[in-house]
């Protein structure tokens, strides 16, 4: 990657071994059940959360649009946060395709929803009400600054959701950044939830793909509604083949993002009209004051002349998150500091 990418990690190219080894890989027909890539890659993502079955999906986003479908009948209700991705950022999926309901309540700081919220959403059995089927927690919390949740915060979900019969979802779509932070156990950070998703885009680099987890019985139903929506894939392994790279080497490397973000998050702070706002897991959220001597526009501009693209926070003119990922080394962040402190000199 020629750009010093800040924008999202979702913007990571594949990895040359990630690209070789998509050229070799041994591909049949998915829909059949016959691409050996795509199986091995599903049975090792569910071996390493402890979970019994696994299904290759296009995108995070259907994964977790599957997951609910195949949880959720039509007309009732979903339990998740106010900035969850799934009711923010997937398109209103659930409601278009799915005939669910989301019941938000409010994402605290730290990205976790209040345990007694979630227990006051839930709806008592009286026929005006829509039926509540399911909790989902994300992790890491996206719009929360990519904090992580703990294994112990979910382990009181799934015990919840237990006691009053739900059934329990993790968007874990940067679920290795949560477990590089609480330095957890995979399995650990699932454990108690029927279902989970993880992207092995974004931070892991693949170019496609995410998987879906969950018991064997509900990945065979999951695999009908991929079906359904469009997602049967064909000979898939060549994108698998990526994604078994990404499981088993990109993940490894996860802590030099984050040493990467406080590196950056570090080097922001002390410089003038600029505000570090957070850093957690990859991400790092500044502010750009008002005291700036250039507009936003002119910053970015001035950034992207010295290489590095940033782009405001959507729905925010000054405020701008950079997510770190493997093209963006530590030799870069010293780049961007640098080129930050520059275009506001
Ligand atoms: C990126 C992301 C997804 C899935 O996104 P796709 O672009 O569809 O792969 C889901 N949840 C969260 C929290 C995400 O950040």
């Amino acid at each position: 990657m020629e750009w010093i990418d800040l924008r999202s990690d979702t913007v990571s190219h594949p990895t040359p071994a990630m690209r070789e080894a998509m050229a070799k890989a041994v591909v049949g027909d998915d829909v059949y059940g016959e691409d050996p890539t795509v199986i091995q890659l599903e049975r090792d993502a569910a071996a390493l959360f402890g979970y019994e079955a696994g299904l290759f999906v296009s995108s995070g986003t259907q994964g977790n649009l599957i997951a609910l479908m195949t949880h959720c009948p039509r007309g009732s209700e979903v339990i998740c946060g106010d900035k969850a991705h799934i009711f923010v950022y997937e398109a209103g999926g659930m409601s278009a395709l799915g005939g669910i309901m989301p019941h938000t309540v409010k994402v605290q700081a730290d990205g976790t929803l209040a345990l007694d919220d979630i227990v006051h959403a839930i709806r008592g059995d009286n026929y005006h009400f829509p039926r509540t089927r399911l909790v989902s927690i994300e992790n890491t919390q996206n719009s929360a600054g990519g904090v992580a949740l703990s294994p112990t915060y979910t382990q009181q979900v799934a015990e919840l959701a237990k006691r009053h019969g739900l059934k329990f979802h993790i968007d874990g779509a940067r679920i290795f950044n949560a477990a590089v932070a609480y330095n957890a156990a995979l399995p650990e950070l699932a454990a108690g939830a029927d279902s989970l998703t993880f992207c092995l885009s974004k931070g892991l680099c693949a170019p496609v793909g995410s998987v879906l987890l969950g018991s064997a019985t509900f990945i065979s139903e999951a695999r009908r509604v991929r079906k359904m929506l469009g997602g049967g894939m064909r000979q898939a392994g060549v994108l698998a083949a990526a994604g078994l790279i990404a499981l088993h080497e990109m993940r490894h490397r996860l802590h030099e993002d984050h040493a990467n973000a406080a590196l950056l998050a570090e080097g922001l702070s002390d410089i003038p009209h600029l505000r570090v706002l957070s850093q957690a897991t990859n991400f790092v959220f500044f502010w750009l004051e008002e005291s700036a001597p250039i507009t936003p526009a002119e910053f970015e501009k001035r950034l992207q002349a010295a290489g590095v693209l940033l782009r405001p926070y959507p729905g925010y003119a000054r405020k701008y998150r950079c997510v770190l990922h493997y093209w963006v080394d530590r030799s870069r962040v010293e780049r961007v500091i640098e080129a930050v402190r520059g275009a506001l000199a």
